[in-house]
């Protein structure tokens, strides 16, 4: 049956393959965004569809829609653009949570709240279940986004027990793929980005450091399961790729694939920067019977390719 589905950050990396596909499905789509991060290129094959809807709207402020579901996607979510504005960061994700829950609320609308391994902040368990509790800074520079994160999954939680609405909590792992931005700032986008243009490849810290990388198709896939699992399933559920790569290795892989003469330079590591992480997705194996498909070298041919066309053509 076709719903009304309103998806805020539509106009960003997931946001907008998340509009396209559930478009495909026959869904009616509003895409709120304002464009903070997010790009008109990015769904410009999409405002033709008469079932799609740009709204630009910044959900900081409150707003009334009646729709069937939403996906609050929207966030900076890159360490350089969530620190860039932090109080706008935190603003977005509680009070932008709180107006979203507000039409869950009025509308008995499904809601599914996009949450990160970020919440683990500097996990002291490896890899990392949906029980462990995190470790993270209160008050260092990613703390606008962890515990802005943190405080909107308490938000859905709260709106759950006490207006019981149906809520859908998913904490997503670096995610990489076509659309993001060239000036992203996270690891997979700098690196494919130096490599084409033959600069420096950045490395932060000694490049021990690990992360699990998923390509988007698998994450959409995972995101689309969760919102059609039973409504006593809330999740919170981690959606990732449980491969896990040290940056030196992908810095190393991403000059071998583009044929590059870039060389590897290291830079000072930010604060707080996560040693490891790695999600463990039994729960999502076992309730939404996903697991990411996409190995990492063919995720990152797609995304070159995808970034050698925005760059040369
Ligand atoms: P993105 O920056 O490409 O997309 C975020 C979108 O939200 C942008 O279009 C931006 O303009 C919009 N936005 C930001 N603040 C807004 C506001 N106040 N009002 C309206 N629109 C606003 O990033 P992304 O990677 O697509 O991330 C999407 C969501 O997924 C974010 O909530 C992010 O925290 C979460 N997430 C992403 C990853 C990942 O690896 N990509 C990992 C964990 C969580
Ligand atoms: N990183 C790096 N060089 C870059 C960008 C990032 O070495 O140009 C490192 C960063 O310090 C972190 C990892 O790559 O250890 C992933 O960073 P990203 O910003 O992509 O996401 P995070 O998982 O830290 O939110």
């Amino acid at each position: 049956m076709s719903k009304r589905i309103l998806i805020t950050g539509g106009a960003g990396f997931i946001g907008s393959h998340l509009c396209e596909r559930l478009l495909k499905e026959g869904n009616e789509v509003i895409c709120i965004d304002n464009f903070f991060t997010g790009r008109k290129d990015n769904i410009i094959h999409l405002l033709n569809n008469p079932k799609f809807q740009l709204i630009t709207h910044d959900i900081i402020n409150p707003l009334s829609i009646t729709v069937d579901e939403i996906y609050n996607f929207a966030s900076p979510a890159s360490p350089p653009h969530y620190q860039y504005d932090p109080i706008f960061t935190l603003k977005t994700n509680i009070l932008g949570s709180i107006n979203m829950l507000e039409i869950a609320k009025s509308f008995n609308s499904k809601i599914m709240q996009a949450s990160t391994s970020e919440v683990y902040g500097d996990p002291l368990e490896h890899p990392q279940k949906e029980s462990y509790r995190g470790n993270v800074n209160p008050i260092g520079p990613r703390a606008c986004y962890d515990e802005g994160k943190r405080a909107a999954e308490t938000l859905f939680f709260d709106y759950w027990r006490k207006f019981n609405i149906k809520i859908k909590v998913i904490r997503i792992f670096n995610t990489y793929g076509p659309r993001m931005r060239e000036d992203d700032g996270r690891v997979v986008s700098n690196f494919i980005v130096q490599a084409l243009k033959g600069e420096d490849i950045t490395v932060y810290g000694d490049g021990t450091q690990t992360r699990s990388f998923c390509y988007i198709s698998d994450l959409i896939e995972g995101i689309v399961k969760m919102m059609e699992s039973p409504d006593d399933f809330r999740g919170p559920v981690n959606l990732g790729n449980p491969g896990e790569f040290k940056i030196i290795e992908l810095a190393e892989m991403i000059i071998k694939m583009t044929n590059s003469k870039s060389r590897i330079v290291y830079k000072p590591l930010p604060e707080d920067d996560p040693k490891v992480r790695k999600p463990d997705i039994t729960l999502a194996k076992t309730k939404l019977n996903w697991e990411p498909k996409v190995p990492l070298e063919e995720g990152l041919k797609e995304t070159i390719n995808y970034f050698k066309t925005k760059l040369f053509k």
